[in-house]
């Protein structure tokens, strides 16, 4: 029935059949992936027409075009197919549709499109030889190579990557945020590495909201504000990390407003970052954080066991040093409270080897992090874990304990034992218990088996991450 109707409602005025699905499908979308992703990527997309199965999706620019397909196209195809299986490819096409070439204010999207300006930026590299005199130092080891790219952060590395790499501002500006330690100042430090290699001529400004603060009232106070703001409205790109600080702060907010505002008319990139998406910031003037909701919003996502154990890799490889695999999976699942943490435990961990002259173990690692181990014992309970994923797959909660062994209970079963490995730092023992006093051995091999199915099917590898992210928040 839905596939006579499909094929013909593109003709129809009323609302036809593949809208009423879009929405649902966009519903979806929105639950699985959160409020910012969707914000991001898939809202700005319209639905153009549905032809012999194929549907087609315009967005706005090439760059989320080739984002949507290497990312959600599978998504979207899936889920509209079990609305309508007579759906059966999505195509997404370039289209500047005219809401969002429209002005900025017009437009709740998160894209404000590119706007070509009269002031490239080979036009100002003779002004003013040095007047980066305000911008803060950079870390030489923030670059994009030593960033780790997994499911929580690809967005935000896109995105800076995206900013890095191009001449004029298209998502203007760009604001990442994020708890602490996950990698915001790393980003906005690569972008700027990256854009003095490619184009010295270009001048970047680093600074924190705090030193923009204090830089402004030293000026009030110096009667020097002409300089000021001369020196901040002469940069290509400027990044002012950590917002937030300047909520509350009226005088300061006023000024970087206008900072702000004069030069996204100018066409150059300004980049933010803070603890907390626009609309939450605290102590914010409204049309401030309405303005910093203009261009594109990324946000960093609390850390998945991959990436951290990716991290550890990394600065393992770095340093060029042999740590034994299980002392890296051990750090990867207890030190789940941020990036700067877990860095801070291998460091440790390596001094203390270094000074002692010992062999890094579990046993060694345990002595020597007992109190951050104890400090990151995760909140998140196996009772937790078995109510969501019972509710997730549509079984009653007492299935976790029972002895039925039909797959449609044993696998969401598996799933939770998993988590319950991967998500607590109970042992395999307690686990079993709270399974129904279930032997260890049984535990483990759910995680095994969970580990194996995961890498074989992605619907279900899918179903997993987006548990975890539930329950990691
Ligand atoms: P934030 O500014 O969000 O508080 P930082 O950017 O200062 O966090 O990151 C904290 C530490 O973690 C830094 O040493 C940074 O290099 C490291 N870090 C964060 N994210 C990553 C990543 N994806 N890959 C490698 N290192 C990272
Ligand atoms: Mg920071």
């Amino acid at each position: 029935m839905t596939a006579l109707a499909l094929t013909k409602s593109s003709n129809q005025t009323q609302v036809p059949l593949f809208m009423v699905e879009w929405d649902q499908v966009c519903h979806q979308l929105q639950e699985e992936f959160g409020e910012a992703i969707f914000k991001s990527w898939l809202k700005p997309l319209s639905i153009e027409e549905v032809v012999e199965g194929t549907v087609h999706i315009g967005a706005p620019t090439r760059f989320m075009r080739d984002w949507v397909v290497s990312h959600y196209v599978e998504r979207i195809r899936h889920l509209w197919q079990k609305l309508n299986p007579a759906v059966t490819k999505i195509e997404i096409i370039v289209k500047l549709s005219s809401k969002v070439l429209k002005a900025p204010e017009l437009t709740s999207s998160h894209v404000t499109g590119s706007r070509t300006s009269a002031h490239g930026a080979s036009d100002e590299d003779s002004i003013g030889a040095d007047r980066n005199v305000i911008s803060a130092p950079l870390d030489t080891r923030f670059t994009f190579d030593n960033f780790v790219v997994g499911k929580p952060n690809e967005l935000a590395y896109a995105a800076a990557l995206r900013v890095a790499e191009s001449q004029t501002a298209q998502f203007n500006p760009l604001f990442l945020y994020g708890g602490v330690g996950l990698g915001k100042t790393h980003l906005m430090h690569a972008i700027a590495w990256h854009i003095k290699a490619c184009h010295p001529k270009r001048r970047v400004m680093y600074l924190s909201a705090e030193k923009f603060m204090y830089q402004f009232i030293r000026a009030l106070r110096y009667k020097d504000t002409v300089a000021f703001k001369e020196q901040f409205r002469s940069v290509n790109v400027l990044m002012i990390d950590d917002v937030q600080f300047i909520g509350g702060k009226d005088t300061t907010q006023e000024e970087f407003f206008h900072t702000f505002n004069a030069l996204v008319d100018q066409n150059h990139q300004v980049i933010i970052s803070a603890d907390k998406s626009p609309s939450d910031l605290e102590g914010m003037e409204e049309r401030l954080k309405s303005r910093l909701g203009w261009g594109l919003v990324a946000d960093l996502h609390p850390t998945t066991y991959e990436l951290r154990l990716g991290i550890l890799h990394a600065k393992a490889d770095t340093l060029n040093i042999a740590i034994p695999k299980e002392v890296m999976e051990f750090l990867a699942c207890k030190i789940v409270s941020n990036i700067r943490e877990l860095e801070g435990a291998l460091n440790r961990i390596i001094a203390h080897a270094t000074l002692v002259g010992r062999e890094i173990s579990l046993e060694t690692t345990h002595e020597v992090l007992r109190d951050l181990l104890k400090a990151n014992d995760r909140r998140v309970t196996i009772e937790d874990i078995q109510k969501r994923v019972a509710e997730y797959y549509g079984i009653k909660i007492s299935d976790m304990q029972s002895a039925r062994r039909s797959q449609n209970v044993a696998r969401p079963r598996q799933v939770a034992m998993y988590l319950a490995k991967t998500l607590t730092s109970r042992s395999l023992p307690e686990i079993g218990r709270k399974f129904g006093g279930r032997d260890h051995t049984t535990v483990l091999h759910a995680v095994r088996k969970v580990d194996e199915v995961k890498n074989q099917d992605r619907e279900f590898s899918e179903d997993i991450d987006i548990l975890r992210r539930t329950l990691e928040v």
